[in-house]
């Protein structure tokens, strides 16, 4: 174990609340020392929650340590099952709580509680938040589908397909509005949606699961080792491709088509994304080849290359995730732009790595964010850990067509922001922001006298006329000091004692040539 200022990922019991805050009729009963309760505060501070999550603690403290912590596990479980009546309890340990070893799941168990109960041995000095999320959602399912092989319903004729969508969380980034922009989409070519899970399903609706004719795995960390048992067990096929981007939308629509046996082609033609054109556009060329650093969990950094350099005609230059699960696969991204991925949950090394790649541009998380500001580059938060302010009010996904355009106005902005600022830095000095100020810079004290015709210069400069002065300021402010500078040499190495039209323009030739 390794003690940090920042880490990407808590504990796996974190990645169990997940499951259980995302869910309904589940309750959680935690075996935690008092001072474990602050894991509430990630979901109802960040996420903003109108509720705690349904997690009983049994917080016991300093002095309980030689007497019976087990019989606070019995009757939390007990008291928790009375109060909250659910369809389904968790039960497992925080990270302190482990070390005692009181093995709460299995005294749970024997309690022969009228509800399934789900023993949760989620290792938390080896595994981290991801992990337990996916283990939970994973035997929870279990637990209520069962190993058996269960018959799919018959379709009947013109019935249409169902599809249920596995991965949303708590805590997910942007899993809410995904989870709107992934039913339009599947709305689109007729395919319904059954269950999505674990975001507000209950336990019942798990035991449902599969009547449904395929799963979608929204979120690879979270959804595919469930996916893929209900593959293995229940002959349920899953669709693999995440729709981040447009490239990757119109993948997954083609994935679902063949699954479902739906036709795909409309919703292909009618795709309605800003993206593309907004990035071949005149305003937006300047965004070719920037240089993109990416580190993000493993599901958004392999989407976020793809778009960056297929959709924005960025260069990535570098590549990683904290997801130990996902490495494998971001590895075999990175290998296609000709880069070594970083698997680290260290936030030093990251920050090393982006200091050495000099990017124009982040996408991380909001560490990524804090190491951006530091460096001075811009950044755009595409995963989580996120704060509070990436958890917008508005309607906000990164799935889909509209997915893409929050994708397009998210990262494109603080390129523009950031190149507004060097400007600014640039010609700090100049005319437009020193002399005279502008709105950029300090307003005029006082009001500016009339030009006079003929502009003063040092002596033995050449004077400017006032129609050379006039047609000078035509050209951009940012260029204008070099272009002036230039001018006046020429003017003094040919003897020319007033600047006019004329002579800028000879100058603008010979310096242009
Ligand atoms: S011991 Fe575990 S639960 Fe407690 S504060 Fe540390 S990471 Fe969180």
């Amino acid at each position: 174990m390794q003690l940090t200022l920042w880490t990407y990922e808590g504990p796996p019991h974190v990645g169990a609340m997940r499951i259980a805050t995302s869910m309904r009729e589940v309750h959680y009963v935690l075996h935690a020392p008092q001072g474990d309760t602050y894991a509430d505060l990630l979901f109802t501070m960040i996420e903003r929650r109108d509720k705690r999550p349904p997690v009983t603690y049994t917080t016991f403290q300093a002095r309980d340590l030689g007497g019976d912590t087990a019989n606070l596990v019995v009757s939390a479980v007990r008291d928790a099952y009375e109060r909250f009546k659910p369809q389904a309890l968790l039960v497992g340990d925080s990270c302190t709580a482990e070390l005692i070893q009181d093995q709460s799941g299995a005294l749970a168990m024997g309690m022969n509680l009228p509800v399934p109960v789900v023993p949760l041995e989620l290792p938390a000095y080896s595994k981290k938040e991801n992990w337990g999320a996916s283990e939970t959602f994973y035997h929870l399912v279990r637990a209520m589908v069962g190993s058996a092989k269960r018959e799919r319903p018959q379709r009947s004729a013109g019935q249409r397909p169902k599809a249920n969508l596995l991965g949303p969380t708590a805590l997910g980034f942007r899993s809410r509005d995904d989870v709107r922009e992934v039913r339009a989409l599947l709305e689109s070519v007729g395919v319904d949606v059954h269950v999505v899970a674990p975001w507000d399903a209950t336990p019942a609706q798990l035991q449902s699961l599969t009547d449904a004719d395929f799963n979608i795995c929204l979120y690879p960390e979270i959804a595919l080792t469930t996916a893929s048992w209900l593959q293995r067990t229940q002959g349920m096929p899953f669709v693999k491709t995440v729709p981040i981007g447009v490239g990757a939308t119109r993948d997954f629509l083609t994935e679902v088509g063949q699954l479902a046996g739906v036709d795909v082609s409309d919703a292909l033609d009618a795709a309605q994304s800003r993206l593309p054109w907004y990035s071949r556009s005149v305003d937006s060329t300047y965004l070719t080849g920037k240089r993109v650093f990416i580190f993000a969990d493993g599901t958004h950094a392999i989407a976020a290359a793809r778009i960056a350099r297929d959709e924005l005609g960025f260069t990535v230059v570098g590549l990683g995730t904290y997801s130990r699960e996902m490495a494998r696969d971001v590895r075999e991204a990175a290998q296609q732009y000709g880069l070594e991925a970083l698997i680290s949950d260290d936030y030093l090394e990251v920050e090393a790595a982006i200091a050495a790649a000099a990017p124009e541009l982040v996408l991380g998380s909001q560490m990524e964010r804090h190491i951006a500001k530091r460096l001075g580059v811009p950044c755009a938060v595409i995963s989580g850990p996120f704060h509070v302010q990436d958890v917008p009010a508005r309607h906000s996904p990164q799935m889909g067509w509209e997915g893409a355009n929050v994708i397009f106005d998210a990262w494109v902005h603080p390129l523009m922001m950031g190149l507004e600022e060097h400007l600014i830095g640039m010609f700090r000095e100049d005319f437009e922001f020193g002399e005279h100020g502008s709105h950029h810079g300090k307003a005029p004290a006082k009001r500016q006298e009339p030009e006079p015709l003929l502009v003063a210069v040092a002596a033995g400069a050449p004077a400017w006329t006032a129609d050379g002065e006039k047609e000078l300021k035509k050209i951009p402010f940012f260029v204008r000091k070099k272009a002036r500078m230039n001018t006046e040499k020429f003017a003094v190495e040919r003897g020319i004692a007033q600047i006019g039209v004329d002579t800028l323009y000879e100058a603008k030739a010979h310096y242009g040539k």
